[in-house]
């Protein structure tokens, strides 16, 4: 099999193209060689197979001669030898993956310089000093990365001999101190290994690819897998190029190029560079660059040469490319280049102009793909309230928006701070990969030293994270840092915006940025493309939550969880009283009050979302989340004792308890043993859109029934709300028609209602058994959160906490899937529900408003089975509006059963006809009969035998713990 491919090499198409085989570096490499012919220094890039064979088997058989047969080639192209004593070839070793993981696996540099070689290359460059310099670097280098000796060791020695020379940089070191240093370090080496440096330059190269290929499974790239969602199996290329100098005199040097603003989008050139140094020194922010204008003044020449590199680049990629280059005693050459990293303002504003731009035109459509959710989110990323603040200190704004948190020093104690749930600032004189848990960790970053383009500014871009970056005028010690006079300890509040590149103390005001232009622009193109095939609606559970989602593109409310409305500070007293309500009447008044209070919230709502569909859900969750910590009760029990208030509402956690509330009395079985309840929310519902018809509004009314699990339990469920629903309508006031015979409609006041009733499918039962709970439902939604809890069986207010990060990292998970819907279980039930949900109704409507819905790699599941619509929390509809039309572009919704995309516009008509058929027939049959059967018997019987029985267990085990967490969590799930 071949493994190794040089360069040059013809491929049978455009290596750009061929990332999964070449890495993104060396398909670039190749594309840039042989395609544009630019000045790239020759090379050969070892494919991924070669990698993944190493990750099963160990080293590949065959590779061996390829790479042999390969250097050879090199050695031709170059006319020099790796190795050779007398015009000795030195090469570099570089990882390059499908995906960039910038600094999160091995390079080794000058490798091929052994005792000879560095002789011979100090005659032919005359230049001792540069030769020493150049091996001293290498043994550190590959005995660090390769032999995996700890790198504290050589810098330790680094930095005695610049003190002995009296000096602070490694220019500075004398041609002595240097030869002192190769031999020091070469014993550092034997001590470690038992064995001396190795000279071969044959074995030296085996090393420091094998070394690249395990640096596939380091720590850093696995944890930087897991947040980019890489998959873990690709691995990676490596690419052995010939060396070029960019510190061989001041005739030389090195930088990193964008083809336009990264930041900001601006079209022209952008970057920094710097004199006699390697590209390393650039990236690592070691030292503080100058920018590509000081280029022009410098090495005017060199500075056009590129500038129409990079336009070729832009014409042939059709994008903004970001490159690396190095200027060699005055010859330039490209190391990489590759279409670049952007912010999310950029991504808007290049997506919008490069469709306008001759040299690029890019379709709509494309522009479409070229923005991704995170660069949505970028643009709605906080942003300092006011511009008037005291400013401690000034650095590079490098990562757009604001945050505020408290101050850590170390990427470990950051890291343990934002564990105990404080929100970090992380502050480091600069960063590399070692830091990025702690980068991950902080809601901003702060380096004293380094460039736009060093790792703190690149990470933190792509991470869309607030940064600012070589605020020079910061001095770091161990437990503080400080500007002058002003000392800033860890643990205190600072506050940075990483558009500006400010830096205050204390915690400034943040308020919402303003989207640029270029967002709404992009989003129009993203309606239209999904018009009429997938819809977008929000959770929302109160009027200025709709309103919000209404402006950010909402055609609807696809889960409005009731429960939430009952978590005010003036409703929980009222429910509580109804929980413990220990006779009927006690149980009437209650649900009396609570019916009051919802209907005005529903007016809200209705009122934000008129004339859109607004899905009302009700009652899921378990009652004992209404109901204090048994815990805490038991303690104060225990030391000062209870009020007689406290008595009764722990005596009732006590008796609601569950050792599984999540699989416990919650849902539609809720509403099985309190049938009353869901009653009352249906007439509140009913009076608030009676209120709406009469108001001259056009309320769209979906109710939804949580959690059913079979046909019997959905129309025993439905024939209360129609019940409910037909008592409210012959109440209406304003009623000035009777329901016609087929409706469920009613015309009031000269307007109308329509009123649909459906269920979740939330578990995998309801799922296979979808074609017989169609026949009682006019829509689906997907409870995907529940759906995944039961599916895996994994708590979905445990399992994340604990254990996720581990199965992710061990490779069992390639997503958590409560973020990612999982494609082949979860979206298998999602395919089989939709399926056989249609096989009873063709025309059924099917959404989904678990959180996945504001997911883009979930919506495109969704999309290929068939969903009508998404339903996400407010601020993510923008990025559902743009990742519902990507899934169309990519012509996922055509496998909708059927063949015919359009689920919405089939939905849309089959509606009406449903409400048309359905109801009469219940309302006038079904309904009275269950009703009369089912409820009384269970509201009288069930719930008081439950109590007694299942309570004083309960609660002396595991209530405390579970009742405590899971509530908090599952609100503010639901507020994402
Ligand atoms: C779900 O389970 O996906 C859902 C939307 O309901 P909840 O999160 O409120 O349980
Ligand atoms: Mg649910």
């Amino acid at each position: 099999m071949p493994f190794v491919f040089d360069f040059d090499h013809s491929h049978r198409k455009p290596p750009m193209e061929m990332k999964d085989l070449l890495g993104g570096k060396g398909a670039n490499l190749a594309e840039m060689t042989s395609v544009l012919e630019l000045p790239v220094p020759p090379g050969f890039t070892i494919a991924t197979p070669a990698c993944r064979a190493y990750m099963e088997d160990g080293w590949p058989v065959g590779l061996t001669e390829q790479i042999a047969k390969a250097r050879v080639r090199l050695e031709k192209k170059i006319g020099k030898r790796i190795g050779d004593p007398s015009n000795p070839l030195l090469v570099s070793v570089r990882s390059g993956a499908q995906f960039s993981m910038p600094g999160m696996m091995d390079t080794v540099l000058n490798l091929g310089l052994n005792d000879q070689s560095v002789v011979a290359l100090a005659e032919q460059t005359h230049d001792e000093r540069f030769a020493y310099d150049s091996y001293r670097r290498f043994v550190a280098m590959y005995g660090r990365i390769v032999l995996g000796i700890p790198g504290e060791e050589f810098d330790a020695l680094l930095d005695a001999a610049k003190e002995l020379a009296g000096t602070t940089s490694d220019a500075g070191i004398p041609i002595e101190l240097l030869r002192y240093l190769v031999d020091a370090y070469q014993q550092i080496v034997e001590r470690h290994t038992g064995r001396p440096f190795p000279q071969d330059p044959g074995e030296q190269l085996r090393g420091a690819i094998e070394a690249v290929f395990a640096s596939w499974n380091g720590p850093r790239a696995v944890a930087y897998r897991v947040r980019e969602r890489i998959p873990h199996e690709l691995g990676t290329a490596v690419n052995v190029q010939a060396m070029v100098f960019g510190n061989r005199d001041d005739n030389s040097g090195t930088g990193v190029g964008f083809t336009r603003d990264p930041a900001t989008g601006e079209v022209g050139e952008y970057g920094d560079f710097l004199v006699n140094a390697q590209g390393e020194d650039v990236v690592a922010g070691i030292r503080n660059t100058e920018p590509l204008s000081e280029l022009k003044v410098k090495f005017p020449q060199i500075h056009r040469q590129l500038l129409a590199i990079f336009a070729r680049l832009e014409a042939h990629y059709r994008d903004m490319c970001d490159t690396e280059f190095t200027i060699d005693q005055g010859q330039l050459w490209m190391l990489q280049t590759r279409v670049g990293k952007r912010t999310g303002r950029a991504a808007l504003r290049m997506a919008v102009d490069m469709v306008n731009e001759q040299a690029i035109q890019l379709t709509k459509e494309e522009a479409l793909g070229r923005v991704t959710g995170e660069h949505l989110e970028q643009v709605l990323h906080p942003q300092f309230a006011a511009a008037d603040h005291d400013v401690l200190v000034r650095g590079l704004g490098a990562s757009p928006g604001a945050a505020v948190g408290r101050v850590y020093l170390t990427a470990d104690d950051a890291q343990a701070a934002a564990e105990r749930g404080e929100r970090v600032v992380l502050v480091r004189n600069e960063t590399s990969p070692e830091d990025v848990h702690g980068m991950l960790a902080a809601e901003g970053i702060l380096t004293a030293r380094g460039g736009l383009v060093s790792h703190a500014a690149v990470v933190a871009r792509g991470w869309g994270k607030p940064a600012v970056v070589g605020a020079e005028a910061l001095r770091i010690s161990a437990a503080s840092f400080s500007v002058g006079d002003t000392v800033v300890n860890e643990g205190d509040w600072i506050s940075v915006d990483g558009t500006s590149g400010t830096v205050v103390v204390g915690q400034v005001e943040v308020s919402q940025s303003a989207t640029p232009p270029e967002f709404a622009i992009i989003l129009g193109w993203a309606d239209e493309v999904r018009a009429g095939q997938l819809g977008v609606r929000a959770n929302a559970d109160n009027g200025p939550d709709a309103t919000n989602a209404r402006a950010h593109g909402a055609e609807g409310i696809g889960l409005c969880r009731t429960e939430h409305m009952f978590l005010a500070d003036d409703r929980l007293p009222i429910v509580r009283q109804m929980i413990m309500a220990s006779d009927p009447v006690g149980e009437e008044a209650a649900l009396e009050a609570l019916r009051v209070a919802q209907r005005f919230d529903f007016v809200e709502i209705l009122e934000a979302m008129d004339g859109l569909p607004v899905t009302i859900r009700l009652l899921d969750p378990p009652l004992h989340e209404f109901l204090p910590d048994t815990e805490e009760l038991a303690i104060k029990e225990a030391t000062v004792g209870l009020t007689d208030e406290e008595q009764q509402l722990y005596e009732a956690a006590k008796a609601w308890h569950e050792y599984n509330p999540m699989l416990g009395t919650r849902g539609v079985r809720l509403g099985v043993i309190k049938p009353g309840l869901y009653a009352m929310q249906v007439r509140a519902l009913m009076e608030a859109a009676l209120d709406r018809v009469a108001a001259g509004g056009h309320p769209i009314v979906e109710i939804m029934i949580p959690l059913t699990v079979s046909r019997a339990e959905l129309a025993l469920a439905r024939s209360w709300v129609e019940v409910a629903i037909a008592e409210a309508m012959m109440a209406a006031p304003g009623r000035t028609t009777s329901r016609r015979k087929g409706s469920r409609g009613a015309k009031v006041g000269g307007g109308s209602l329509e009123v649909l009733i459906g269920t979740m499918i939330e578990t995998p039962r309801a799922a296979l058994r979808a074609a017989e709970i169609a026949t009682e439902a006019d829509f689906f939604s997907f409870g995907t959160n529940d759906l995944t809890q039961m599916t895996f069986g994994f708590s979905r207010d445990d399992v994340e906490g604990r254990m996720m990060s581990v199965y992710l990292e061990e490779g069992l998970l390639e997503r958590n899937p409560f973020e990612v819907v999982d494609p082949d279980g979860v979206g298998e039930l999602v395919r089989l529900g939709v399926e056989r949900g249609r096989s009873t109704k063709p025309g059924l409507k099917i959404g989904i408003c678990g959180e996945h819905g504001g997911d883009p790699e979930s919506i495109a599941t969704f999309a290929k089975a068939g969903l009508d619509y998404v339903s996400c929390s407010p601020f993510r509809v923008p990025i559902a509006r743009l990742a519902t039309a990507q899934a169309v572009l990519a012509g996922f919704t055509g496998s909708r059963p059927g063949g015919a995309p359009g689920g919405a516009k089939r939905a849309a008509k089959a509606a009406p006809k449903r409400v048309a058929k359905a109801a009469p027939k219940r309302v006038a049959k079904a309904a009275p009969k269950r009703v009369a059967k089912a409820a009384p018997k269970r509201a009288a019987k069930a719930a008081p035998k439950r109590v007694a029985k299942a309570a004083p267990k309960r609660v002396a085990k595991a209530a405390p713990k579970r009742v405590a967490k899971a509530a908090p969590k599952r609100a503010a799930k639901a507020k994402r």
